[in-house]
Parts: C-alpha cells; structure tokens; sequence
C-alpha cells in the first residue's frame, strides 16, 4: 500500500487519507501514529469502501505516516462492528474505535513499569494526609497516580512517602502470560436435562457458525454450569470466548467459580483494573493468548483474535445498556458481532426480555431451556403482603408479617435477604418547619441522605455535601426530617427489631469494586452475615444455599416512573430477588410488601405463572406498537442555557420530515430537566420497524445547525426515558 485511509482516535473528525512511507508495511487493521496539524494521534488504517462518502484527498497533498504500531492488525470482523455501530447508534466511527483501542499504554508503553506498594516503614513525619494516605492504600499497589486517588491525596502526597520509603518500588513486568483454563479440569455431572442442553451448545461451537441461543433457565437451573461446556469445547478448539456480566461486582465470584471449573482464572476486563493490567489483558486478547475474558459490556469491542463463543450472562439485564458517550446495548451489539465472527453467542437469562423472546417467536434465535432447579431445589413459594391491611408500625417499612418471617429464619440460623431499590438512607430531606426540601443545585433531583458518610448526595451527578444541622432556608435546628427510605434507613430498623442479628448493606456505594464484592460474598458464605439488605445489585447472579427468605420492601417502587418498561423490569427484578432464595437443599420463601395487590404485574408474580404476564405484556406491546413490535430513538437536546435547549429542540421538532410510518413527538422538557447543569428537552422518535429510521434521523439532524454550547444526542432503542 501507497496511501492508506485511516480512522484517527478523535471523535470530530472522519477517516483521512495518508502516504504510507516506504518500507512501512500496512494492511486494513493497522494502528498507525499519523500526524494531525502539529500533534501525533492513533488510527487505524482501513479498508478502501469502509466509508464511501469520503473525498479521496490527492496524492500531492498527503501527508506520511509516522509508526506503526506493534500490535496485531484489528481483524476485520471487528472493522465491520465498528462501522455496523456507528452506523446503527448514529456514533461517531471514532468513538466506537475508542473503545476497540481501549488501552493506549497497550500500544506504546514500556514492557516493565514502576509500582509502588507499602513498605511497613513509617514516613519520619505522619502528616494527617500521608496517614490517610497509607490507612486507604493498605495493600493495594499501583503507579503513583493510582495510589494517589486511592489515598485521596495529590501525586505529591504519594512521592513524598516513596521519598522517606513509606512506599517501595516494585517491578513489575506487564506481559506475563496468562496460563490457559484447562477444559477438563473438574467436568461436573451433568442432569439429563443439562446435558442435552450442553450438547446442543457444544455442538454450535463445533459448527462455528452464527447461532443466537437464548438459555432461559428458572434461577437456579445451571445455565452456568452447562455454558461452562461450551466454553469447554471452545477451549478444546483453541477459540477465544467472550462472557459477558451486567456488573462489575459479579466478576470476582464468577472468577472464582470458573477457577474451580477450569483450574485457572479467566481474563477480567472491566473498569476497576490498574493500567498494567489493563494493557496485559489487551495484549492478550489480540494476540489470542486470553482464551477466556469475562467483562463487562467494554470488554465487547476488544480485538479478539479467534472469537468462537459470546455468552451474554444475565442477558435481560438493562445495564448492558450504555447511557452515555456510543449509546450501545451490549446485548445487542454482542448478537451483531457473533454474526460478523461467524460464532454462537448465548442469551443466559431467567426472565428474558421481551425482545429475546419475540427473537425467538419469530424463529431468529433458538431457544434452550432448563425449567426445573438443580438437585430437586424447589422454586421458592411467593406470598403478598398487601401493606393497605398489614401495616408496618409508624415511622417503620417493614410489615409485622414480614418481620415475624426473619425472626423464624434467624431462629433457625439461616439468612434473610431484604431488597429494596433505593441507595442510601432517605430519598428526600425536608425542614419540617418551612417546608425547604434538598435539591442538587445541577440537577431536578433531590438529594439523597447517606447517613453512613454523613451526607447529602445527588445520584444523577454525583454533588455531595455535607448533612446540615440546621435548615439553610429557616435556620431550624433540628427540624430536618429523613421521608421515606434507603437501604440504610432498612438496615437501621433490622438493628433495631434484632440486634444480634449481623446486618450487610449491598449497594454501589458501599461494594463499588470487585474485590469489595468478593468479600462479601466471602462473609455470606461463611455466615458472618445474617441479613443482606440490597439494591437491584443483589439481585443477580449470587449463590447462598442459606439464603431461605426475601422480602421485597416495596415492590411497587418500579411501577412509579411508568416507562415502557416499568412492568416488565419489575417482574423481572422481582424474580431474580426471589430467585436467590431457597438455592441450597432448605426451601425458600418470597414475601411481597406491596400497596398494589391488585396491578397485574404483582397478580403474575403471586400466581406463579410468569407466562401469562408475559403474554399479557407482549400483547399490550404489540397493541401499542411499541418495542418490538415498533421503534423508538429519543432525541436529547440540552444546554447550559434553557431557553437555548428549547429554541433548538423546537427547531428539530419543526424541520422533522414526514415519512410514513414514522411519528414525532414533543419537545417537551426531559423528566429530568436539568442534569449537571444542562437543561434538557425531549423528543422521541416512533417508528414501524420496516423504517430505516437512522437513516431518516441521520439527514433529518445532518441538515441542520445549532449554536456551539447546544449538546444533540441520539439514543436509539432508547432504554432510559428520563
Ligand atoms: P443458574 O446460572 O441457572 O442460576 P447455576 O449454574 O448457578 O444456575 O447453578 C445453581 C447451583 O447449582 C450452583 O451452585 C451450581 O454449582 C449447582 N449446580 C448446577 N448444576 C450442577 C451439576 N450438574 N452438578 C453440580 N452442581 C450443580
Ligand atoms: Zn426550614
Ligand atoms: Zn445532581
């Protein structure tokens, strides 16, 4: 190659045209360097059609290449994933490169680094900071800039403690092989049921060929256990697998469980690990030595070597959707890249979307399923507590029937599980005596009171501040009051029913890294917990064969915002609460607080026939042509400026174009109509699935103008309505 058209890592600007110098050997997938104005940049060469729009740029005008970069050529089924999501999500080519490029260090950076770790000497002076310091770094190690933010100190802090040998040197080499799982290290026995399932999955791996496969599996069933096989065999095959997980905190159990299966760890990507690791794991993903990552959703555009198998954990889960930056559903986007791969992915899930199940109605996906528990564990028995008759005390959330529940099961030692979808203590603060409620001063949202930290938080943008004594609008002291509750609030009223019962919150904030999750899981196991109280977090994926009782506080919480899928997502977290219950040999038991007895969707959770709700679901989707039965893209206009926000969402709402089969509506100011600072309009695009609707978007917004500060994005098959 003479010239080649490369897709520079800058989201602005679309492919350019360089001179390849002589004696540089370039293919389509190359990283290059390629300079831009006075900088270097990296991009990735690509295939001449790749973007037909693009204005080829003479050849006396071309500027050189400067490197290429030392890592395999991105192989070109990730290329075509690349463009096929750019395209799909209306994102910038380069912003979807980005997350293919995901470790810069991987590219350029030294084979060995410097990292720090506690010496055990004491600094000769212990400022309060370098004691923090070293009391929040513990035994971690890291580069200075990450023991920094550890420590919650500056660079200076840290180098000041290397200095008087507080911290010490380490080497480490970022490239140490990973050792290879080994397929046949402890093979579990399989039920007949399982292995007629695992057959048929061992055998779409050996066919390499593009096969969707929803496993929908009752909790409990071993959808792990029997995709394990297939992963097994594409081990035996030297292919890569990918697995998916909804949360990073799933990653350290599911690492050890694979550990057991496999006799060693697979590869994690997810956005907790060091640089080193980062760049170690990438490495190896593209050179086809990581024969098995388990991530979360970014770990889908690495540029795996040999893909033979994607499996999608916890498939239903809506935090595979990506809400900000490429607005991308993992799930999705995983089906798309098992097609370009040529290799089955496998939907694992209890209570499937009503997207996967109409996938396979329609006869795209096949369809796997495990309907019984493993080892003649029953499904737990589901029981409402209607909260308009068996009312909690004043002041207390949790109903006396719900309570006299726990008592039996920490009588008998064994573990209750309270899930109640709300982080922190109270979700609104207000001064009895004027009325002033909280709010976030960059955002329509109240803020949360954290009683463990001793504030206010917001959870949109993240402000916090420190819990007032007195009220800031009429100086009361003391006239604050906590309305309504959080976990913690929960955690509080167990302390106080039983106080010798040990009490564990599970929520982002207090288990915000794998390692936290482990130990956790740890303690649960060992039964140094006696009651988890937890957000949607717990409800996933966790085995506790002690686990005998849930109660869910308040299921009508979800049904509150009414989107699209208000229904549907508390059926499922619901199911997959309860689902944690009675896992092991003793029986477990849901109970349901609810205001609500009578909404259909508790009406399906107590009769035990998820069937039927989802028949009645689907139906009322294809009554309103709604997903996926229709299509919605969302248009998010917003601005420091409101009145800016409004001028330029009426613009677009004026120039939409008529097209059949599609509808616009709004502007209307987002439910959330200031976050961090930006005001925010909506409108939301509603089409047949016949129209290529981001086509229409795509000339429809293209045409258009709006001043600079003025933000337009685009979130298609949106999720989130706010
Ligand atoms: P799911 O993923 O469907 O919730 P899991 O794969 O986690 O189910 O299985 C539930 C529990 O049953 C796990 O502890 C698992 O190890 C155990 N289990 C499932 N199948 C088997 C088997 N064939 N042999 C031994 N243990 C099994
Ligand atoms: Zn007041
Ligand atoms: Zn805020």
């Amino acid at each position: 190659m003479t010239r080649a058209r490369v897709l520079l890592l800058n989201a602005a600007l679309g492919p350019l045209d360089y001179r390849v110098p002589a004696g540089m050997d370039v293919q389509p997938g190359s990283i290059v360097i390629a300079p831009l104005g006075p900088r270097q940049i990296i991009g990735v060469v690509w295939d001449e059609d790749g973007f037909p729009d693009v204005e080829p740029v003479g050849d006396n005008r071309l500027r050189p290449l400067i490197g290429l970069v030392d890592a395999p050529p991105l192989p070109a089924p990730l290329r075509r994933l690349v463009e096929w999501t750019a395209d799909y999500y209306l994102a910038p080519p380069a912003a979807v490169l980005r997350m293919a490029l995901a470790s810069l260090s991987a590219l350029d950076g030294p084979r060995s680094v410097i990292e720090y770790r506690a010496s055990g000497r004491l600094p000769d002076r212990l400022t309060p900071q370098r004691a923090q310091a070293l009391d929040r770094i513990g035994e971690r190690q890291g580069l200075v800039r990450e023991l920094a933010l550890a420590g919650g100190v500056s660079d200076a802090v840290i180098r000041g403690l290397v200095k008087q040998g507080a911290l010490e040197a380490v080497e480490v080499s970022v490239d140490t092989p990973f050792p290879a799982p080994d397929p046949d290290h402890a093979p579990p026995i399989l039920s007949a049921e399982q292995e007629a399932v695992a057959r048929a999955l061992v055998a779409a791996v050996d066919a390499a060929a593009f096969h969707p496969v929803l496993l929908d599996g009752v909790t409990g069933s071993g959808k792990t256990e029997v995709y394990f096989e297939a992963i097994a065999q594409a081990l035996r095959q030297g292919r890569q697998t990918l697995v998916l997980l909804p949360e990073i905190a799933l990653t350290q159990p599911f690492l050890d469980r694979f550990a057991a299966r496999f006799g060693r760890a697979p590869v994690a990507w997810h956005s907790g690990l060091r640089q080193s690791e980062r760049r170690r794991a990438w490495r190896a993903i593209c050179t086809g030595e990581a024969r098995v990552t388990v991530g979360a959703r970014s770990a889908l555009f690495l540029p795996y070597a040999r893909l033979g198998l994607i499996i999608v954990d916890e498939a239903h889960e809506t935090s595979f959707k990506q809400e900000d930056g490429v607005r991308y559903h993992a799930r999705d986007v995983a089906v798309m890249r098992a097609k370009l791969e040529s290799c089955p992915v496998v939907l694992a899930s209890a209570t499937p979307a009503i997207e996967t199940r109409r996938q396979v109605e329609l006869g795209h996906y096949a369809e796997l399923r495990l309907p019984a528990r493993f080892g003649g564990a029953r499904m737990p028995a589901i029981e409402g507590i209607d909260l308009t008759e068996d009312k909690p005390d004043r002041g207390r959330w949790l109903a006396p029937r719900l309570v006299a529940a726990m008592a039996a099961v920490l009588e008998r030692g064994e573990q209750a599980l309270l899930f109640l979808n709300r982080r922190g203590y109270a979700p609104l603060t207000l001064c009895r005596t004027c009325g002033h409620r909280f709010q976030c001063p960059n955002c329509t949202a109240w803020m949360v009171e954290h009683r463990l930290t001793h504030r206010l938080a917001c959870h949109h943008c993240g402000h916090v501040m420190p819990a007032p004594r007195a009220c800031p609008a009429c100086d009361s002291e003391d006239s604050l009051v906590a309305c309504g509750p959080g976990v913690e609030r929960i955690a509080d009223e167990v302390k106080a029913l039983f106080p010798d019962a040990r009490t564990a919150i599970v929520a982002s904030d207090t288990l915000w890294s794998p390692a936290r999750a482990a130990e956790f899981v740890a303690d649960v196991a060992a039964h140094r917990i006696d009651v988890i109280i937890g957000t949607q977090l717990v409800t996933k994926g966790y085995h506790f064969p002690d686990l005998t009782l849930v109660g869910v506080v308040d299921a009508d919480l979800g049904l509150e915002g009414g989107d699209l899928r208000a229904a549907e997502r508390t059926f499922q977290q619901i199911v997959q609460v309860g689902g944690r219950a009675g896992r092991g040999e003793k029986p477990g038991r849901v109970l349901i607080q609810t205001r609500m007895p009578r909404a259909p969707v508790i009406r399906a959770l107590l009769s035990g026939d998820p069937e039927r709700f989802y028949a009645a679901e689907t139906e009322n989707r294809r009554r309103a042509h709604a997903p996926p039965f229709g299509r919605f893209a969302a248009i998010i206009v917003s601005d420091e400026d409101g009145a800016a926000a409004a001028e330029t969402a009426r613009m677009i709402a004026r120039t939409a174009p008529i097209v059949p089969g599609m509808e616009v509506f709004g502007p209307a100011p987002a439910p959330l109509a200031v976050l961090r600072g930006r005001h925010r309009h909506r409108l939301l695009v509603h089409a047949t699935r016949a129209l290529d609707v981001q086509a229409v978007i795509r000339a429809w917004l293209g045409g258009l103008d709006w001043k600079a500060g003025t933000r337009v994005a685009v979130d298609v098959d949106p999720y989130s309505f706010m």
